[in-house]
């Protein structure tokens, strides 16, 4: 069977779904306005809609990105999510820079790169704070649900934190997220619906998997941000 591929998060032409944009995802930008009311969506400045070569050129070894092996062949091929803000004047209705959060994300081996910074008026880019992290783009799958991971954080030694939102058809329907017990013993949870929602029944494991096989036992879920169907 083939590996199904990264699931994207919830994009359109016109941004990204606000329903949609507080499930934690690293591949979304964050809104810029957090400080004011100023809410604009992130929206994709790049989008890749094609698929892998069938002949298995971008095996795993040495690399989905890398064919050949050597330092300065990556390739990446990035989907790109980008907030920008509106216009801002100084004390003296000087034109500011606008600010603005580029996201980047390798479809193919997870790679993701952040960056943060303004823009001159000029347009000339003023340095602002980057950050790589790494994803599996490859999400888990039981039967129709597809649990892509969507955030990676160091914990201690070689354990991470990670967080996965549920997909099915293409909608997010639930989280998976890696927790410790009061001993400290690492176990993932997972429902459907939001996180922190707490009317949805919990599943727990010592694996991501099988919570995800829980959970798809568990019947067919409804999207997250779903119009609530009334009493
Ligand atoms: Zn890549």
């Amino acid at each position: 069977m083939a590996r199904p591929e990264m699931v994207l998060p919830p994009v359109g032409p016109d941004g990204v779904d606000r329903e949609h944009a507080d499930l934690g995802d690293v591949r979304v930008p964050a809104l810029l306005g957090r400080y004011s009311d100023d809410e604009r969506h992130a929206r994709p400045v790049g989008y890749y809609h094609g698929r892998r070569p069938a002949d298995g050129r971008f095996g795993d070894q040495p690399g989905p990105c890398n064919p050949t092996g050597q330092w300065g062949h990556n390739r990446h091929l990035f989907d790109a999510l980008e907030v920008s803000e509106g216009d801002r004047y100084d004390a003296d209705d000087q034109l500011l820079g606008k600010r603005f959060h580029l996201v980047l994300t390798c479809v193919r081996c997870g790679l993701v790169e952040a960056m943060r910074g303004q823009l001159d008026p000029d347009d000339a880019p003023v340095p602002g704070a980057r950050e790589v992290t790494h994803l599996d783009p490859t999400p888990l799958q039981a039967g129709e649900l597809l649990a892509q991971e969507i955030d990676r954080r160091h914990f201690w030694g070689d354990q991470w934190d990670v967080t996965w939102t549920i997909y099915r058809d293409g909608l997010p329907v639930g989280w998976l997220a890696t927790q410790r017990g009061p001993r400290g013993k690492r176990y993932v949870a997972g429902a459907f619906g939001r996180r922190y929602d707490n009317s949805s029944q919990v599943e727990k494991g010592a694996g991501a998997l099988a919570v995800l096989r829980k959970l798809a036992k568990q019947g067919a879920p409804e999207p997250v941000g779903a119009t609530p169907t009334g009493p």
